[in-house]
């Protein structure tokens, strides 16, 4: 057994030099270093915005999508859109773990992986037979790898799989939400969540609720969305806006908000375009995290300088702390999230 990095750099095939995150092609033999993990591979939960991004590309035809996403993994070695550079997360059983891994991980666990499908060498054997290509969720057989600076969760005994794999995806949303908001030390904090009703969406208006905020405000795309939170309890607030329509959508979240704008903007939408409308939301000396993956870093920076917004921009690094265990934390607490999460995701299909 071979001594491997411990940031996977023996996996790259190539551009040489290039750690797993920004490889093109990734080897995903199943024989491990003396520092990884292999699991066996049971169902991947795909990034939303790489999800939609096919799903629009390919008109809905989920035959095709299915199509493109087993292409992708036979060419790449993991799940890594070039269209959105997302990925995902999976879930899977402990199949064999080297002698010098320092995750803790035991043969036989169902496992969570909480690091980036982008990243994760991946081989699939079933050529994704038993997805329709109609949802994010895709059950699958194969095997992937995790390096030794790698992060997994045990599933929790007390939640269906599919249930846990949707939270843990966007676990890290709640998280730095819960620290954004604390950081403030202010009882008046107000919050507004753009994609308030989907999964990250309405984690990070628990989480904020958590932490302290003395209003939250949910910016949502439709009536139908504003039904399913309101009384729900997870928002003072409820606006319809489209989050890519930025002038619109400030008038709407400042009505809210007495005509101010918010001191923290937190963006879960699954679609471009909505740095703009972000920024001008939030008030200033606020701060606005961009959890959604189809964030324009160019848009963001440029036009926050263009309108003169002085405000705090946060990547959504998907990894915090104790992510994990507080977001199921939240889940569990809270009916009404959990109800949002069942009518989003669905019931087990196997
Ligand atoms: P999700 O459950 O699909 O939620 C997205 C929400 O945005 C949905 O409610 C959607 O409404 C709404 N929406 C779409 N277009 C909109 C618009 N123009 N105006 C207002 N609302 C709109 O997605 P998710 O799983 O929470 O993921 C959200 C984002 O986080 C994605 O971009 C994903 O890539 C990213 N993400 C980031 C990380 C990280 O580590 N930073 C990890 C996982 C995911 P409809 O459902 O009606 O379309």
């Amino acid at each position: 057994m071979s001594t491997g990095s411990p940031v996977g750099s023996h996996r790259v095939v190539s551009p040489a030099g290039a750690l797993p995150q920004a490889a093109d092609r990734l080897d995903p033999d199943p024989g491990i270093a003396d520092d990884e993990v292999r699991i066996s591979v049971e169902r991947l939960n795909l990034d939303a915005a790489s999800y939609r991004q096919l799903h629009t590309a390919h008109g809905g035809d989920g035959e095709a999508v299915r199509a493109e996403v087993r292409a992708i993994i036979e060419r790449r070695g993991k799940m890594h859109n070039p269209v959105t550079g997302s990925g995902g997360m999976l879930i899977g059983t402990v199949e064999e773990v080297g002698p010098r891994s320092p995750l803790g991980l035991k043969a036989g666990q169902k496992v969570a992986t909480l690091v980036s499908l982008t990243l994760t060498p991946l081989h699939i054997d079933d050529g994704l037979a038993r997805w329709d290509g109609k949802s994010e969720q895709v059950p699958t057989s194969g095997h992937a790898i995790l390096f030794g600076r790698s992060i997994a969760a045990v599933l929790p005994p007390d939640l269906p799989e599919h249930l846990a794999l949707a939270v843990l995806d966007v676990c890290g949303a709640p998280a730095l939400v819960r620290r954004v908001v604390a950081r403030r030390a202010s009882a008046e904090t107000t919050v507004a969540v753009l994609g308030a009703a989907g999964k990250s969406g309405s984690l990070s208006l628990a989480a904020a609720r958590d932490a302290g905020a003395a209003t939250v405000v949910a910016v949502v795309r439709d009536e139908i969305e504003d039904a399913c939170l309101r009384g729900s309890g997870l928002a003072d607030e409820i606006v319809i806006a489209d989050a890519t329509d930025p002038l619109r959508l400030a008038k709407k979240v400042e009505h809210a908000l007495d005509g101010r704008g918010a001191d923290v903007t937190v963006v879960c939408v699954d679609v471009p375009g909505c740095e703009h409308g972000a920024i001008l939301s939030t008030a200033t000396g606020g701060t606005v995290v961009f959890f959604s993956m189809a964030t324009s870093f160019t848009a963001a920076a440029l036009g926050a300088e263009g309108l003169a917004a002085d405000v705090e921009m946060l990547i959504g690094n998907g990894y915090v702390p104790g992510h994990a265990d507080y977001a199921l934390d939240l889940l569990r607490a809270n009916p009404h999230l959990k109800d949002l999460f069942i009518d989003r995701v669905g019931e087990e299909t196997e």
